[in-house]
């Protein structure tokens, strides 16, 4: 199993993306997040997703050259169209542009559409958090017809809408909430095919709507289960009418839809509710008491959301990120079919 170093990997990724004529801002912005999202241990959105974005240039889906563009706005709101920009691109602009204005103001609400996969959700509103900002994050996805079968339903409805939160601690990572609102992301499915290993039950049908561990059964026309049943096809729901309905980006249950996420970011600025002193007081009187939880057995300590990811990116900085054969051989030839040659 390859172990490659963040740094390397996430240039040999931005030349990559340049061979496929994207700017080298834009490509580096999107080789420095997939490996980012390797370091947090999302393995599902790092450099797995290279392939998918190559083939999205070559079917129109994602454009290179493209930016991302305010089509509305107010003082504590903005519309943006991605035109079909990578992902990162139109997420970052995003993120941003909500920072200033809840700067600015007690709150922003940021919405987007039309741009490409943003890749680790929880990447953007960790942005927010770390300039001393709550952000929420609401992102629909998939194309038209979805992946995820609606609570009770045996066939494809919904995308596995992702939902992310940050919120800062004191002298802790910030509290990160980031995931699918399926019962597994559809990348850890991809994972576990491409490592050959079978998937636990309760993640996935078959396209007869009968329960498999066999990850390839998702692609021959199998289903994701909502997560935790009707909860979270609810918030499944919830994203695809904020982050689909509400931006105008679509969603798979609208026609025309094309792969890529609609988002809706909202900002809060702690200071306009009350000092940030108190909250930070607060908030650690609320995280050591959760902390101090006597672990349940089976488990070595009680751990604060955000916390796996942070303790993953420090181990993965200093010891490299391990890749699968599989994975890392389809990067490989991916790269020479663009006349790129080895990682530094
Ligand atoms: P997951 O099931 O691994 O859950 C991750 C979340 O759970 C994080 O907030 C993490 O800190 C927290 N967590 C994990 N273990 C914990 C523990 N023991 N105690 C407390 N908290 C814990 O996430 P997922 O559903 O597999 O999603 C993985 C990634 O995929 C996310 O970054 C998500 O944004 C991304 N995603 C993106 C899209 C898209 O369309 N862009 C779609 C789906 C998922």
């Amino acid at each position: 199993m390859p172990v490659l170093q963040p740094m390397p990997l996430a240039d040999y990724t931005s030349r990559i993306f340049q061979a496929a004529g994207t700017p080298k801002m834009t490509a580096d912005l999107v080789g420095q997040s997939l490996v980012s999202a390797n370091l947090a241990g999302h393995d599902s959105h790092g450099v797995i997703r290279i392939m998918q974005y190559l083939r999205q240039i070559d079917a129109d889906e994602i454009r290179p050259l493209a930016r991302p563009e305010v089509e509305r706005e107010t003082a504590v709101m903005a519309l943006l169209n991605g035109h079909r920009c990578f992902g990162q691109l139109a997420a970052k602009t995003a993120i941003e542009t909500g920072i200033s204005k809840a700067r600015g103001d007690a709150v922003a609400a940021i919405g987007l559409k039309h741009s490409g996969h943003v890749g680790r959700l929880g990447e953007w509103v960790e942005l927010a958090a770390e300039e001393g900002l709550i952000a929420l994050a609401y992102a629909n996805g998939g194309r038209s017809g979805g992946l995820v079968a609606p609570f009770g339903g045996a066939e494809r409805r919904m995308g596995t809408n992702p939902v992310a939160a940050a919120i800062p601690l004191q002298d802790r990572p910030s509290l990160l909430l980031d995931f699918a609102t399926s019962a597994v992301a559809e990348g850890k499915v991809r994972v576990a095919m491409n490592g050959g290993k079978p998937i636990p039950e309760g993640l996935v049908l078959d396209k007869h709507g009968r329960p498999t561990r066999n990850p390839a059964d998702l692609y021959d026309d199998g289903m994701l289960l909502p997560a935790a049943g009707h909860k979270g096809y609810s918030l499944a729901l919830l994203t695809d009418l904020l982050g689909g309905v509400l931006t105008g980006a679509g969603g798979p249950t609208l026609p025309g839809t094309i792969l890529g996420n609609g988002v809706l970011f909202v900002l809060l600025n702690i200071e306009a509710f009350r000092s940030l002193a108190e909250f930070f007081a607060d908030g650690t009187i609320m995280a050591d008491r959760i902390k101090s939880t006597r672990p349940a057995p089976g488990f070595n300590e009680v751990l604060l959301p955000g916390e796996p990811e942070a303790r993953s990116a420090q181990t993965r900085q200093q010891n490299g990120i391990p890749l699968d054969n599989t994975t890392w051989e389809q990067i490989v030839e991916a790269a020479e079919s663009l006349g790129v040659t080895g990682i530094a």
